[in-house]
């Protein structure tokens, strides 16, 4: 494919300037707001397309997936960050610390406990952000809105572990603005400063109530072949 086919350059050009018009509309820096590109099921060469617009930031659901990509545009010499964003089971701590730069999906003890011992034992620390499951949604992960202080707390003074910020993932059939609100609270009374909210469908409303990082994937690459599990 030949470069321009893809769209990805044009779409990817469109995101920034909504969000730059987002965070100028709420009275912020367009610089204040990270574009994470969710890559997730699009191949490297695509990736590499966006790479080859000044696209650093990317975010990845699965470490297996991530595994099988970023490795290779690594050894090619890219200079990217890979925040890992979908849920993580604590025996993939391992592979994912040595992957990615970030990781959001922290929201449970034992896996606290778990990315504690590795970063202990590598001396390599991610950036990690705790994920809020602010509809409280059975089916999601996220520590509950109820508990998130106490979980912050003891991520902190139990586990030793430097917070950076929250991230949360809206019910898809409500308004998102409420949720980013509550995650917005959250942070502010537990003195974090980084908030990853907002997708392709919802990231102006997220920008217009602090986001920080905003995960867009489909309106960048174009709609998903195969729907994440
Ligand atoms: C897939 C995904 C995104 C991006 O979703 P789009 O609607 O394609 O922008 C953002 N965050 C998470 C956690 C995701 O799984």
């Amino acid at each position: 494919m030949s470069a321009g086919e893809t769209g990805i350059a044009a779409r990817l050009a469109a995101v920034r300037a909504q969000i730059a018009q987002a965070a100028f509309a709420a009275d912020r820096k367009a610089d204040d707001v990270r574009l994470v590109a969710v890559a997730k099921t699009h191949g490297i060469a695509e990736i590499a397309e966006a790479l080859a617009c000044g696209q650093t930031d990317f975010g990845e659901n699965r470490v297996q997936e991530a595994q099988a990509k970023y490795p290779t545009l690594r050894a090619a010499g890219h200079l990217l960050s890979l925040s890992l964003i979908g849920p993580l089971q604590t025996n993939k701590v391992k592979e994912a610390i040595a992957l990615f730069d970030e990781i959001q999906t922290l929201d449970r003890p034992k896996l606290a406990a778990a990315l504690a011992a590795e970063i202990a034992r590598t001396g390599k620390a991610p950036r990690l952000w705790i994920q809020v499951n602010t509809g409280a949604e059975p089916q999601k992960a996220g520590i509950l809105p109820d508990a998130a202080d106490a979980f912050i707390a003891a991520c902190r003074t139990q586990h030793g572990l430097a917070i950076a910020g929250l991230m949360c993932i809206p019910p898809a059939d409500e308004p998102p603005a409420p949720h980013f609100a509550l995650l917005a609270a959250i942070a502010a009374r537990n003195g974090l400063h980084l908030l990853s909210m907002g997708m392709s469908s919802d990231y102006a409303t997220a920008i217009a109530l602090g986001a920080t990082h905003v995960r867009i994937g489909s309106a960048i690459f174009g709609a998903r072949a195969v729907p994440p599990v």
